[in-house]
């Protein structure tokens, strides 16, 4: 009878090992439940430092990494360790880690970690744990303090300019008239404001306090949430002097030029009202109150239209589920290399936060966007195509306006007309 062959502790130790190697990221990403309800790429909080999507595992590219801890890695063991908090640097730590990825313990107790060593780790991982949700907390309430003071500081401004009555607001009613090519209805300035001595704040002076470099009329228009209230405001320094856009040049200390566009409070999901009511069903939407405003003109200010502006490219189109290579711009990197350059793609990104982009209200049955060919054609394209399909909703019409190929945008196209 031939013997039995014995196996040692040392062998099942490895062949446990080997177990655990062979095992994929994807069967991992399943064990810990980290599988995107859509697409590859699940995100979330790091198991120890907290936060809210520094963690990635993506189970098509097999890769995780956290931006929180700065580690990442290609297999199940190293997902394990980071899920449980071991230190793979010591062999104890691995060996939990091959354990977690097995779902069953270490076949030689030896080699494991002691039941001090685990309680050691548990506590080091809740009490981490606890760290991230405090700082979280403090941040979130930090987050909400400077919100609340910037909102409040927006409305400050927007209640602060002078409403402009019928007869009054000639810069204003001018400025709108020279960008549009239209004199404006009243209701535009039931909306929009004027300060004829706006302060434009840059940089600070030498206590320390911010620094006022310049002084001149600017346009007032509120941001809005949905039921109409103001929660921010978009400020245009105004000079009518200057062609062809009537603002003036704003210079820092070392010559550059400054924007005469600002954004204060609440922006990102709020619009400008620039004509109309929110609650009627159709509405027309440009990223500029110029180019809204042009538009409501060349349409003869339809009664039954809201018209408004999102303030930005970004909040018109909302974010976007990828980006795409562009098929001809180039740019030169640092060390003289030819880079592809990357644009925000056509598709808009699934389950994007509400707050991140402008939302139209259910009540809204013809909804058109309006391009502006002032920017890169493929990027803009994108960013209209991505509202579109983020706005499109059952019973509800969503189309784009484009100016015609010779024009800049509507604005421009309507200057030509109204220049002298
Ligand atoms: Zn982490």
């Amino acid at each position: 009878m031939r013997q039995k062959a014995v196996i040692g502790m040392s062998d099942m130790i490895e062949s446990f090992i080997e177990e655990a190697r062979a095992v994929s990221l994807s069967v991992a990403a399943v064990t810990f439940e980290r599988l995107a309800a859509r697409g590859a790429e699940w995100t979330g909080p790091c198991p120890q430092m907290g936060g809210t999507d520094a963690y990635a595992v993506n189970v098509i590219k097999g890769v995780w990494n956290c931006r929180k801890c700065g580690t990442g890695g290609h297999d199940a063991i190293s997902l394990a360790a980071h899920e449980c908090g071991y230190d793979l640097s010591a062999r104890a730590g691995f060996l939990g880690a091959c354990a977690a990825v097995l779902g069953r313990p270490v076949p030689d107790g030896e080699n494991s970690e002691s039941a001090e060593e685990q309680r050691e780790r548990e506590d080091r991982l809740a009490k981490a744990r606890a760290e991230a949700e405090a700082r979280a907390a403090t941040a979130a309430k930090h987050k909400q303090y400077y919100r609340t003071k910037a909102m409040n500081k927006a409305r400050g401004i927007y209640f602060g300019a002078a409403l402009v009555r019928p007869g009054e607001g000639r810069t204003l009613r001018e400025y709108l008239r020279l960008r549009t090519g239209h004199v404006m209805p009243e209701g535009v300035f039931e909306n929009i404001r004027c300060d004829l001595r706006h302060t434009y704040w840059h940089g600070i002076d030498q206590f320390g306090r911010p620094a006022h470099i310049y002084s001149g009329p600017a346009m007032i228009a509120p941001f809005v949430d949905l039921s109409g209230k103001v929660l921010g405001c978009h400020e245009t320094w105004i000079d009518l002097k200057v062609k062809p856009k009537r603002r003036p040049e704003i210079l820092d200390d070392d010559g550059a030029t400054l924007p005469t566009k600002k954004m204060q409070g609440l922006h990102k999901g709020m619009i400008i009202p620039v004509l109309g009511d929110l609650t009627l069903k159709r509405w027309v939407v440009a990223e500029g109150i110029e180019n809204v405003a042009a538009v409501a003109g060349l349409e003869r200010f339809r009664s039954d239209t809201f018209y408004c502006a999102a303030g930005s490219l970004g909040n018109l189109a909302g974010p976007a589920a990828n980006r795409e290579k562009h098929p001809i711009q180039k740019r030169i990197d640092k060390r003289g290399v030819e880079r592809s350059v990357f644009v925000d793609g056509p598709l808009p990104k699934p389950d994007a936060d509400p707050a991140s982009a402008f939302q139209a209200p259910e009540h809204v049955e013809e909804l058109v966007l309006i391009g502006d060919g002032d920017s890169e054609p493929l990027m803009t394209a994108f960013a209209m195509k991505r509202a579109e399909l983020r706005l499109s909703a059952p019973g509800r019409v969503v189309t784009t306006d484009w100016p015609p190929k010779t024009a800049g945008d509507f604005s421009e196209l309507c200057m030509d007309g109204a220049d002298g």
